[in-house]
């Protein structure tokens, strides 16, 4: 077509133009026709419409007498609706395959939800419920009775409330407890956690006043002390998270906190961010406390986040004494940052899982790849490797130690041993091989070290190494 075309006359932008067809001229085309029964007609209707738009545009940017793509027949376009038409209809959010071993990652979703959570949000989310229904009276009820009796349970707390994330939590205590008054917290704890988002300027937004003591590596009790004033209306403590400080620091108990704010008559609050519900030991986290434990040193008001190392979903997590609770769920705030029934199906059913399943470890996928044995991760790296080898792809493989991150602004210099295939491409580079892995179906996400792609099987699923495996043998095969 278009060398026929470049032997002729070259066409001039003014008959191409005339060449593009009209609206109605598209809609009446058969293959046309045939997209509106597949799709909503307003659907091809709009598509029609932008296809034919830009292709004005890409016509009229063009130099004239360039030949350039398509040939703005009636056939070509319709070609182009089709496929735009197609390209919408696939979800933008979609699964991934996160090879990088950092297991609360943050631009990967956080916490992938445990089976159980997920069958209580398909029944109860596509039929009706009982999210604020009363069954035993059979009047109005409370969707945070679903969670509250749970917690208090697992935590030992008084009493519990749950909202949207836990940066909402921590705006609500605020907002409730210290409005236009003072809350005294350490310099060492003002952080920013991921996207730029900072603590603090969520913390003001409540109305609260920060004041800050100690300097940002030491802070000592007494700091605290000569803080206080009558216009003090809380002590907060917030877990750094995502750093951690070396060195010469120091920093004041819960308990010691406690203390202070017993002395003068003044709440406790401790934004745990992450909040174990079980002893981190179990992977090798030494120090840090449980969310139990903080309970039991006094706090009056802890919050913590459902999607980090409670392995649910986006969540706020508030525990408290019953009349501190109450008057957090009087605050009008908490209608606008109230938890979805959503939320609350795959949170309540985490969290049973932590009181009635012995197996909750294996159960529960953050807890499960926190703590599976090396050797099951050896094991998976050497049947990628396998299946790598039978197919001969062009590469050097190789079985490798590494190391594996928490995530998720979680003890950022605590490394967890793991298993890795390493894997340097011979007819590609390793961002190529990093890209194309990315940009498959579905995605796979690696990182790169050393200029070998690194393949973690720490957050691999059980039938995830076949498919890394069957995604990377594709890309050679194509190739070849
Ligand atoms: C992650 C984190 C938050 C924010 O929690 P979201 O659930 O992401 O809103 C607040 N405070 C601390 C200490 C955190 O680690």
């Amino acid at each position: 077509m278009v060398a026929k075309l470049t032997s002729m006359k070259p066409l001039s932008k003014q008959d191409y133009l005339r060449k593009i067809p009209s609206v109605d001229e598209l809609l009446r085309a058969p293959d046309i026709q045939e997209l509106c029964a597949r799709f909503p007609r307003a659907a091809v209707t709009s598509t029609v419409q932008r296809v034919l738009a830009e292709t004005r545009r890409t016509l009229l940017a063009r130099a004239d007498g360039a030949p350039g793509d398509g040939d703005f027949s009636l056939q070509d376009i319709q070609q182009q609706v089709a496929a735009h038409l197609q390209k919408t209809c696939k979800p933008s959010l979609q699964r991934v395959i996160n090879a990088t071993g950092v297991v609360i990652h943050t631009n990967l979703g956080r916490a992938p939800l445990a089976e159980h959570a997920l069958r209580l949000v398909a029944e109860t989310a596509s039929r009706y419920s009982n999210l604020e229904f009363d069954l035993e009276r059979g009047e109005r009820g409370s969707r945070y009775v679903h969670v509250r009796e749970i917690l208090q349970q697992i935590t030992g707390a008084q009493d519990a409330f749950v909202v949207n994330n836990n940066a909402a939590a921590v705006l609500l205590c605020l907002s409730t407890l210290a409005r236009g008054r003072e809350v005294i917290i350490s310099r060492g704890e003002l952080i920013e956690i991921g996207g730029s988002f900072r603590i603090p300027e969520v913390m003001e937004q409540s109305g609260a006043q920060l004041r800050e003591v100690g300097t940002t590596n030491r802070t000592h009790l007494g700091d605290y002390r000569q803080a206080i004033t009558e216009h003090t209306a809380l002590i907060l403590k917030v877990h750094p998270s995502n750093y951690q400080l070396v060195g010469f620091t120091a920093d004041v108990s819960l308990r010691d906190l406690k203390q202070l704010g017993t002395e003068f008559h003044l709440p406790v609050m401790f934004d745990m961010g992450s909040g174990n519900l079980i002893p981190p030991q179990q992977f090798g986290l030494q120090d840090e406390p449980t969310v139990q434990e903080a309970v039991n040193q006094g706090a009056d008001i802890i919050t913590f986040s459902g999607d980090k190392l409670v392995g649910g979903p986006q969540a706020g997590i508030i525990l408290g004494e019953t009349g501190v609770i109450a008057a957090i769920a009087r605050n009008p705030l908490t209608r606008a940052l109230r938890i979805d029934k959503l939320t609350l199906a795959a949170l309540e059913a985490t969290l049973r899982l932590y009181s009635c399943d012995p197996d909750c470890f294996r159960h529960i996928p953050v807890l499960s790849m926190l703590s599976v044995a090396e050797n099951t991760l050896k094991k998976c790296a050497r049947t990628i490797v396998r299946a790598l080898k039978k197919h001969a792809v062009p590469m050097d493989i190789a079985v490798v130690q590494d190391s594996s991150k928490i995530g998720g602004g979680s003890y950022p210099l605590h490394d967890l041993p793991t298993w890795a295939v390493s894997l340097a491409p011979k007819t590609m580079s390793p961002q190529d091989l990093e890209r194309k892995l990315r940009t498959g179906t579905p995605p796979v996400i690696v990182r790169i070290n050393r200029e070998r792609v690194i393949i973690d099987t720490r957050t691999l699923f059980p039938e995830e190494a076949g498919m890394v495996a069957k995604a990377i043998i594709a890309l050679f095969a194509q190739t070849a």
